[in-house]
């Protein structure tokens, strides 16, 4: 039988691979993005007596409503933007999903849609898939930020969809007030929808405000914003997020949701829902982090690398070209096979995967692990 690969270019992704590395070699694993602690017990006893009272049944399509209208009232204590829950609010299993079903919703074969480079790596296969073209707008080093001219040239008749990130994987850039009002005053002409992937809502540090995409009255009538409880409640692997978004572009979302995964764990939903009823579990986040962050970068300034800490996210990026030319993939290799500290190199998020001598750490982890790894980062030979 004979293939054509959909995905020619495509491998397994490098948090994969990152982590298997890691597991084999037996090093810290500071490469893919997961908390390296349990979640609230509390959380754990919600799903235990869910599943134990007979909630393990198909949940509805959209979400159970007692969750749609919790994630709606968070919306609105953190946002201020009002939201109806029976017509803006769809559960989905990751914000992958959310993120796929609303690509999928909306782009056509022939559709341009631009996405900032380096991008989260689910977004350029999702849009090839459906027909679309990316078209790669390069963020500005060092930080990251948004060149708005760049935008505005990359924008044509084609353009269908711009795709955002912020809080941004790798590099932690926080979109600012300008940065949406920019976005807005481009596309208000014109017949442009937005993907606003913004699983790291919770986590900016310094006093940060994360500015969601739904806060601006322009983006708010034009944009799929999609979360991730795996991210806020430490639970990457239940999978499972939201897609918020206004009623006629949520009822195209659903029909490519309810044939991707029908609908989202059913015990998973009613315990979330219970547990947002105290917003101090998701407000008291980016202290949380913040102090992580700290520790990190307090230690990394007894490295060799070169950093600026990160506005938001749970990652770190460094960089070290001022003393090596070493490529950032065989460095993110040898440092877990020699001093056992696995990280991500940042190549991978660019389109043309150009070598900008960047790591990127994820410092969701224990003290004692992070401690752990600073120790042997202090001893690289670069
Ligand atoms: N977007 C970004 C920027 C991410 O970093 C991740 C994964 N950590 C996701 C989406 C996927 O989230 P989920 O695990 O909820 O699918
Ligand atoms: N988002 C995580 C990261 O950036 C990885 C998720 C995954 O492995 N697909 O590390």
């Amino acid at each position: 039988m004979l293939i054509t690969s959909k995905l020619p270019e495509v491998g397994t992704t490098i948090f994969t691979l990152m982590s298997k590395l890691a597991s084999d070699c037996g090093a810290i694993n500071l490469s893919q993005g997961f908390p390296g602690f349990e979640c609230d017990p509390a959380l754990l006893d919600l799903v235990d007596k869910y599943m134990r009272a007979g909630f393990n049944q198909y949940a509805p399509m959209s979400g159970v409503p007692v969750l749609r209208e919790r994630i709606a009232e968070k919306t609105k204590l953190v946002h201020g933007v009002d939201l109806d829950s029976e017509s803006e609010v769809t559960v989905v299993s990751g914000a992958t999903e959310a993120l796929y079903a609303a690509v999928t919703a909306v782009v056509k074969k022939g559709d341009e849609v631009i996405l900032f480079d380096p991008a989260y790596d689910s977004y350029a296969p999702a849009v090839e898939l459906n027909g679309g073209t990316p078209v790669f707008v390069p963020l500005e080093m060092p930080d990251f930020s948004v060149n708005w001219e760049r935008v505005k040239s990359a924008i044509s008749d084609k353009t269908r969809m711009i795709m955002v990130n912020t809080p941004h994987n790798p590099s932690g850039y926080v979109w600012t007030q300008d940065d949406l009002d920019s976005l807005a005053e481009l596309i208000q002409e014109r017949n442009i929808l937005v993907v606003s992937d913004e699983v790291y809502e919770h986590i900016t540090f310094d006093g940060r405000e994360h500015l969601s995409l739904l806060t601006h009255p322009l983006l708010r009538e034009r944009t799929f914003v999609c979360g991730s409880f795996g991210k806020t409640f430490h639970v990457t692997g239940w999978k499972i997020g939201y897609c918020l978004a206004p009623p006629k572009l949520t009822e195209e979302f659903r029909k490519i949701h309810q044939f991707l995964t029908f609908s989202t764990a059913t015990p998973l939903q009613y315990a979330l829902a219970d547990y947002l009823t105290q917003p101090s579990r998701y407000l008291t986040l980016p202290n949380f982090y913040q102090k992580k962050r700290d520790l990190f970068c307090e230690g990394l300034k007894e490295t060799p690398f070169e950093f600026t800490p990160a506005q938001g996210s749970f990652f770190q990026m460094v960089s070290y070209g001022h003393l090596s030319q070493e490529s950032d993939y065989e460095l993110a290799v040898r440092l877990t096979k020699e001093i056992g500290v696995a990280s991500i190199p940042i190549s991978v998020f660019f389109s043309d995967k150009k070598d900008h001598k960047i790591l990127r750490f994820c410092f969701a982890k224990n003290d004692l692990d992070l401690n752990k790894a600073l120790e042997k980062l202090i001893d690289i030979k670069l």
